[in-house]
């Protein structure tokens, strides 16, 4: 039985843990805001050489869904929970 909750700033779910304190990752990052896919891990070299989004590569964009067009790129980092 978990004790310990937190609760996650991005999408708002509690995530819980049996330790104080415990970090606890949400994985809202890796699905996609419009349509809730789970998102293909954004590659580069794919996507430039393809698409010619030089100007992408400031933004740190970590992963895509394909399903969008154009397609949807994500900066969304992984969201640490920490549970108290
Ligand atoms: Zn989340
Ligand atoms: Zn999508």
């Amino acid at each position: 039985m978990a004790k310990y909750q937190g609760k996650c700033p991005e999408c708002g779910k509690t995530r819980y843990s049996d330790r104080k304190g415990d970090i606890v990752v949400c994985d809202c990052w890796r699905y996609c805001p419009m349509c809730g896919a789970e998102m293909t891990p954004y590659a580069s070299d794919i996507a430039m050489n393809t698409y010619g989004f030089d100007d992408r590569r400031d933004l740190a964009v970590l992963m895509v869904c394909t399903l969008h067009f154009p397609m949807f790129f994500s900066n969304q980092k992984p969201v640490e929970v920490v549970c108290t």
